[in-house]
């Protein structure tokens, strides 16, 4: 929707718009209208005031910081602006750090604090211009509109101005981009944001351009925070955990979903084999089930405890593998006894007779420091001294 900036009202006529302006041959500001007014009516003019108070001060703001940047401690001057629907950015001639961002963005609100004013003056000669400002053309006639911010600057305008710095309330420079061709890109939010239509000022929350900034990045990080249940320095890190945790996640996946399907075609050829014993198929490993051939290398049925450790797997995977082994416990006696995790903090799954689990359960807990349950013949928990995991074998081979 166009921005509505104001119009003229004409009796039996409906409200005609303002459209764009320029400046004309003299030194009048043409404003262009949607119809033609015939000459000799009699209207009322309206201007929006939201409307035009936001494009004073965005665009005195825009007028103070590039004044800064321009200054020879800095050396960027503004190639161009633009001002946005919440944020505004001033494109400058070199890319800049963020040292002197801050530095430019703290020398601006000071010009702020102090109350500098802000006037508009005809000078007569072209001579009178300060030096820097833009060179203009030979048969220039006519007075030169200048800003001027006391102190601060001088500059060529035709445009609309706040009367005092003040209006401004505070600038926020946000951050910067790289620009084309080496130019930098600063983003910045001051004063009073205008609306698309009239303003009610108590349905749209603030008004003032930081503030709104200001509220909408804090319920953005409230929002983050409930999720995540953390604290708002602590938002990137939970990020960066959660991609990492993610990756590892789906490269489990993987890895499962590559056993699983070997294990299938396994169980298939088997299956064959046995409904038609004179098939040629044989039941074959292939080169994904490494993984596998190596786990049962390591696991030795020999002795009274069935030991495995897994580094890369969860505990998703070891309790119910611990559940599905039952047969060992009940027809061979054995004690299976299931970990995971890297380093020394992982989980623990271990499942034999009802009383000797009994006896050594929290024991086993204490020396894995771990936490969780004995019960019916099981121990299960969270455990953060893995590297203990001998000395917890060895509570179950003295038996
Ligand atoms: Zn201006």
């Amino acid at each position: 929707m166009e921005k509505y900036r104001g119009g003229v009202t004409i009796p039996a006529m409906s409200c005609i718009q303002f459209g764009k302006y320029y400046c004309g041959d003299g030194q009048e500001a043409v404003h262009l209208c949607d119809k033609r007014i015939p000459e000799g009516t009699e209207c009322s003019i309206e201007i929006n005031w939201a409307s035009r108070f936001d494009n004073m001060c965005q665009h005195s703001g825009q007028h103070l910081i590039s004044a800064i940047f321009e200054r020879a401690d800095f050396d960027a001057s503004t190639t161009s602006w633009n001002l946005g629907e919440d944020k505004s950015f001033i494109e400058l001639s070199r890319a800049v750090t963020d040292e002197e961002v801050q530095r430019v963005e703290d020398i601006c609100n000071e010009a702020i604090r102090n109350r500098t004013r802000v006037t508009v003056e005809l000078l007569k000669n072209k001579e009178d211009l300060r030096k820097g400002c833009k060179d203009l053309p030979k048969d220039f006639a006519g007075p030169i509109r200048v800003v001027n911010i006391d102190g601060i600057d001088q500059n060529m305008c035709c445009g609309t101005h706040v009367d005092n710095l003040t209006d401004l309330q505070m600038i926020k420079l946000l951050h910067q981009e790289k620009g084309k061709k080496g130019k930098g890109i600063v983003w910045f939010v001051c004063g009073e944001r205008g609306d698309t239509l009239r303003f009610s000022r108590h349905k749209e929350g603030t008004r003032e351009r930081v503030l709104r900034t200001l509220a909408s990045s804090w319920s953005v990080s409230r929002e983050a925070c409930k999720k995540m249940s953390c604290k708002e320095e602590e938002i990137p890190e939970r990020i960066e955990n959660l991609q990492s945790s993610s990756k590892a996640s789906l490269k489990t996946i993987k890895n499962l979903q590559s056993e699983y399907g070997s294990t299938l075609a396994e169980a298939i050829q088997m299956k064959l084999k046995a409904v038609n014993p004179d098939s040629n198929v044989q039941p074959d490993c292939k080169r994904e089930r490494e993984q596998l051939k190596n786990a049962l290398r390591e696991i030795s049925l020999d002795g009274k405890i069935l030991k495995y450790h897994c580094a890369d797997l969860g505990p998703e995977f070891i309790v119910p593998l611990t559940d599905n082994l039952s047969q060992l416990v009940n027809k061979e006696g054995k004690i299976v006894f299931l970990s995971c995790g890297r380093q020394n903090s992982g989980n623990v799954s271990v499942l034999g007779d009802k009383n000797i689990i009994k006896e050594k359960g929290k024991k086993v807990l204490d020396v894995l420091d771990g936490k969780g349950f004995v019960k019916d013949g099981r121990i299960q928990g969270k455990v953060s001294q893995l590297k203990n995991l001998e000395q917890a074998y060895k509570l179950f081979e003295t038996e």
